[in-house]
């Protein structure tokens, strides 16, 4: 393995041409050195100015929408033990609702302030 090979393998990647042109040509001394930073510059700029343009990728999901959650059913309180039930099993007395006949006839417990 020669120090040459090993040499122009740290070279940053499409600009290798450019670096030899560039050293052959200025020689020993600040052109090249200008010349590559002003190619170090413009790549990084240029890579993230096409990162910014595309922005993080965002997933994507075969099928299109995921399934819409199927509609809750209206859930009420019990006004006498607080039990949580679907409207359509409460048993309604008045403007309160219970969860069985025994709670609408004991009526609505006192409950204390939470
Ligand atoms: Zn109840």
């Amino acid at each position: 393995m020669s120090a040459r090979a090993s040499s122009s393998r740290w070279c940053w990647g499409g600009t290798g041409a450019a670096h030899e042109a560039a050293r052959r040509a200025a020689g020993p001394g600040g052109a090249a050195v200008k010349f590559l930073l002003v190619l170090l510059v413009v790549g990084v700029g240029l890579w993230l100015f096409t990162k910014r343009l595309r922005g993080p990728a965002p997933p994507r999901r075969e099928g299109g929408r995921p399934a819409a959650p199927p509609p809750a059913a209206a859930m009420v309180e019990c006004a006498h033990c607080g039990l949580h039930l679907p409207a359509a099993d409460a048993l309604p007395e008045g403007s309160r609702l219970y969860c069985c006949d025994a709670h609408r006839r004991l009526g609505p417990a006192p409950r204390p302030p939470a």
